[in-house]
Formats: C-alpha cells, structure tokens, sequence
C-alpha cells in the first residue's frame, strides 16, 4: 500500500511526532529528532525513548515509514573547514538519535558549496562526510535528498545522487529520497504520464530504485528548472494534481515514506485523503 504522511511537529517530546501523526491520518511520518534551528540538543532521555517507541507501536508506524530529516544547519560538504567539522559531528550524532529510537533512516540534504568549490569537489567532501558517519554508527541508512539547486547546493542531478552513492563504502546503508518539488525546480518535469515516466525512467538508469527509501510529497510555487526551492500545497502550485495521481497509482513507490511538507499544515489531513482519494486501483 502507498504510505502517505507528513514532516509532522516533535514540540514537547519526540514522543509527539506519532501522535500528531495518526490525529492527521497519516500512514508514515518525517520528524526532526532535535531542534533543526541549533546545533545541540540535548540528550534523549531513556523515558523519552520508551515513550516515542510505544507511541509507534500503539498507532502503527513501523521504522520503515519514519523518515527523519536532519538539521538545516548542517552542511556535510561546506567549504570551511570549521562549519565542516562541526556539521560531520552534528551527523554523527543525529545518526546517533535515530539509532536509540530505533529507526533506520536519516534524510539529509547533501551539502552547499556557497560558490566556493565546484560541484564534484563538493560531493567529494558530502561522501567522505557520510562515509565517516557510517563507519561510526550502525543500523541508520543515511538517505540523500535531492535538491532544487539553489544558493551553491549540489544534489539536484541525478549524477550527483549516483555520485555519491559511489563514493560511499556501505551501500547497504545509503538511499535517497526524491522531493517533487525539487526535482521540479531541478528541471525534471512531472507533470504528464509522458514525463513523468521519462524522469522516473532517468532516475532508475542513473541512481537505480534500489535506493529510493522514501519520497516528498510537495507541490511548487516555481517553474520547471527554476532551480528555486519555494513548496506548495498540493494541487496549488504548477506540479499539480495530475503529478500526485501519477505518484500514488506507481507501483514502484509502494511502501515507502510518502511525506508531505507542503506550506500549510492546517490542510495536511486533507492533503492525505485527497492522495488517497486519487489512487485508482
Ligand atoms: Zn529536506
Ligand atoms: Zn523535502
């Protein structure tokens, strides 16, 4: 079955997170574990993690469709050698956060340039950064979100996604997860059955659906190739309604995270049941 949640709220507690999850409906849920506006955080508390645990068990969220996204502070492959150290650190110990909870993913962005190296010296960097992760911890897949390609962030061709899966020693435990929006904005378009297979075509030829752990589920307020990150609701912006029938009707996207992070979360519920109400087998 399709899977189709939200990056819902963690406030009070990761405990939390399925809990506003199931209020919505949702089928899977995205979560940051910490507060994604600073670097520390403080540690989860043993009480903390029972609690988050039972809550998924209770409304049905298997590790399998919890797809936790890090912070937007981090930057695996920054230019300066300070905001790197501190970055591989702070992903190693986001790593480390979703291990206690016991889930298996991390979606991370891959890391800017800010117009300091070329994009390959960049991903250079963002490999070795993962590989430094992984060798440290076990049990969490880092999952690499393509991007929009905005202000110096690589990610936003499918060669690089493939690029850094190469370069990544465990490939058991690294994926990727494609946000429509970004792909979009990218320049792969979605928005007939025509493209949409053309681009879903590109991506199984150059990364491999192997590796897709999950999906965000976001319409866009830009244009195709506008290489600007700007979510909307669904159905609002230029993707449209007919991209997100084309998604939950894949066969290939079955069972797996399908999370929203459109603009207006008083509109996720609804979201949900219109996703739902779109599949038509
Ligand atoms: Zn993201
Ligand atoms: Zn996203």
């Amino acid at each position: 079955m399709k899977r189709i949640g939200a990056h819902v709220s963690a406030s009070g507690g990761v405990y939390n997170a399925p809990l506003n999850a199931a209020k919505i409906g949702a089928k899977a849920f995205a979560l940051f574990t910490k507060n994604q506006k600073q670097w520390k955080a403080k540690p989860l508390s043993e009480a903390d993690i029972e609690k988050f645990k039972e809550n998924c068990l209770r409304e049905g969220f298997s590790a399998d469709f919890i797809l936790p996204h890090d912070a937007y502070l981090i930057n695996l492959g920054s230019p300066e050698p300070e905001s790197l150290e501190k970055s591989r650190a702070a992903f190693f110990e986001e790593m480390q956060r979703c291990g206690l909870l016991g889930l298996k993913y991390l979606n991370f962005h891959p890391g800017s340039h800010k117009k300091k190296l070329s994009d390959e010296e960049c991903l250079v960097l963002i490999a070795e950064s993962v590989n430094m992760a992984l060798e440290r911890t076990a049990g969490v897949t880092a999952v690499i979100e393509n991007t929009a390609g905005q202000g110096g962030n690589v990610g936003y061709k499918f060669e690089h996604l493939a690029y850094l899966i190469d370069r990544v020693e465990d490939k058991e435990r690294i994926g990727v997860c494609l946000d429509t929006c970004h792909t979009f904005a990218a320049g792969y378009d979605l928005r007939t059955a025509e493209v949409y297979e053309e681009t879903m075509k590109q991506f199984a030829e150059i990364v491999g659906f192997e590796y897709l752990k999950g999906m965000h589920i976001n319409d866009s307020k830009v244009e195709l190739g506008s290489r600007k990150d700007r979510h909307h609701s669904i159905g609002k912006g230029l993707l449209g309604l007919e991209t997100f029938k084309l998604i939950v009707n894949d066969p290939r996207l079955e069972e797996m995270p399908l999370i929203l992070e459109t603009i207006d979360e008083t509109l996720w519920a609804e979201e949900i049941e219109l996703l739902y109400s779109l599949i038509s087998s």
